[in-house]
């Protein structure tokens, strides 16, 4: 096949990789994006946007079979609801299919030339590529990395048969009648909350002392309850040993003893590591940060020309960060100046209730040295929540003591996740406790939390 040249070479489609390609083309350099599998990435494919999809599925069905069961105190009455988890997956790529092709059209529209296949380096300014016809070469200036991350395993229960991970449990047609999540963090927790609530007789092993490991206990406290009510049996400080003699796992609880957990299904969710393998880095020979490529606040990597975004870069694995990288990096390829000066890369837990953070937590802040004011408003006192039936979790603010700036907003609550771009606002502007007290918050809505919170560490609260 002929070579190709270009400007800027992106390898991945993930949405750091299209968010950068698609910006660079709309800036006028000369781009070409190579993808393995569809456009869109982890995040649109096997992440974000499918586990979303059946968590809102699994909402809507466990609401209606309250109501049948009589759980409902607004005076509706139906009838038993049944579900075919097929034709829900079926909606569920149906929305995959929009978006992805979406982003091919996107893709398009900024000229960004598409290859399709799989990229490998030969060298610093090439790379080769697999397609379907053949081998193409690439000769490119500048080059980004964009190749994302995968499912961790354990060597003991490698993903195959009823172990899987979470692409299998969004592949599912038919709900298992009993499922062990191992691993207590969001993806899990988000997967294993969904599956419960569609019938699933749902088991979290966890192998740290408490769930969402790396948010602080006083924001996980309200979904731990709700796990609860749910019927989600949750083994903390249990490690796993292996599967059981009888299809399930063995398990070592936090007496001690070893348990056997039945299970149709074994969803291990330990964790993502960096995709590093398999497409040369070893021909490029990259500084690294433990498993991530080292990158500094403009995405560049140890090499001239070759940068890198998302996932195989490091924490937080999220979405936003990748796409936020990736649109910075456009304009640096493009001229602009450009360094990375975030305040706040918000995180989201889809749990039930969700977890919205942005920031630092009140003790990260004092680890930080700070000295700071809290102030927390619950949504029991909320009459928004009342009227959609959940006054559990809460609004925390934290900011400086010494002039009120804000350095963190959490919540935890139904529907909050809505709320995060009001914290990452507030947070990025650089607001005082004194700006969010002053700005009118529309009533009724969970956002006046907000308000309430920042009164409170005010010492002024009005409805609290
Ligand atoms: C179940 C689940 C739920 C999630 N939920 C959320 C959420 O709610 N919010 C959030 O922010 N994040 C969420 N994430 C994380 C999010 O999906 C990732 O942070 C995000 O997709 C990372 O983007 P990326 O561009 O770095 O890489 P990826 O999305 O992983 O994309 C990388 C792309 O590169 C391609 N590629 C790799 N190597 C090559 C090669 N050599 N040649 C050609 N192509 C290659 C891959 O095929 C892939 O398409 C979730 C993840 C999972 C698994």
């Amino acid at each position: 096949m002929k070579e190709i040249s270009c400007t800027l070479l992106v390898i991945g489609a993930g949405p750091g990789g299209y968010t950068c390609a698609i910006r660079a083309g709309q800036l006028g350099v000369d781009t070409v994006i190579v993808e393995a599998k569809k456009p869109g990435g982890t995040c649109l494919n096997i992440g974000c946007i499918p586990s979303k999809a059946l968590i809102h599925a699994a909402n809507e069905f466990r609401t209606i079979a309250e109501i049948a069961t009589g759980g409902s105190r607004l005076g509706i009455a139906v009838g038993r609801p049944e579900l075919d988890l097929s034709k829900a997956v079926a909606w569920k790529d149906g929305i995959v299919a929009r978006l992805t092709s979406g982003v091919s059209g996107l893709l398009k529209r900024s000229k960004v030339k598409i290859v399709e296949g799989w990229a490998r380096f030969r060298d610093g300014k090439t790379v080769e590529v697999e397609t379907e016809l053949g081998l193409q070469v690439i000769r490119f200036e500048q080059v980004v990395i964009a190749t994302g991350s995968e499912p961790v395993d354990l060597p003991f229960l490698p993903f195959g048969g009823p172990i899987i991970s979470s692409t299998g449990a969004l592949e599912l047609k038919e709900v298992p009648g009993s499922l062990v999540v191992v691993g207590a963090g969001y993806i899990g927790l988000e997967l294993g909350t969904a599956f419960a609530k569609i019938g699933s007789a749902v088991t979290v092993v966890e192998a740290q002392a408490h769930i969402l490991p790396h948010y602080d206990v006083e924001l996980t406290r309200p979904v731990a309850k709700r796990l609860g009510e749910l019927g989600i049996a949750v083994l903390t400080g249990a490690r796993v040993k292996g599967p059981g003699p009888d299809g399930g796992l063995s398990i070592e609880a936090a007496d001690g003893t070893t348990r056997r957990l039945a299970a149709d299904r074994i969803l291990v969710t330990v964790g993502r590591k960096p995709f590093t393998q398999g497409w040369g880095l070893d021909q490029i020979d990259l500084e690294m940060e433990g498993p991530f490529i080292r990158i500094d606040d403009r995405c560049r990597t140890s090499m001239r020309g070759v940068y890198a975004i998302g996932d195989v870069t490091g924490e937080p694995m999220l979405a936003h960060r990748a796409m936020a990288q990736g649109e910075m990096v456009a304009e640096i390829v493009a001229g602009h100046k450009r360094a990375w000066d975030r305040v706040s890369i918000p995180a989201v837990c889809f749990t039930d209730p969700e977890i919205v953070t942005a920031g630092l937590s009140p003790e990260d802040a004092k680890v930080a040295g700070h000295d700071v004011k809290v102030g927390l408003f619950p949504f029991q006192a909320s009459g928004r929540a009342m009227t959609l039936e959940r006054g559990d979790g809460f609004i925390r603010i934290v900011a400086r003591a010494d002039n009120h700036v804000l350095l963190g907003i959490q919540g935890v609550g139904a529907g909050v996740a809505e709320l995060s771009a009001s914290f990452s606002l507030a947070l990025e502007m650089g607001a005082r406790l004194e700006d969010v007290a002053e700005t009118v918050h529309a009533h009724p809505t969970l956002s006046e939390g907000i308000l309430e919170a920042a009164l409170k560490a005010l010492a002024r609260p009005i409805h609290v």
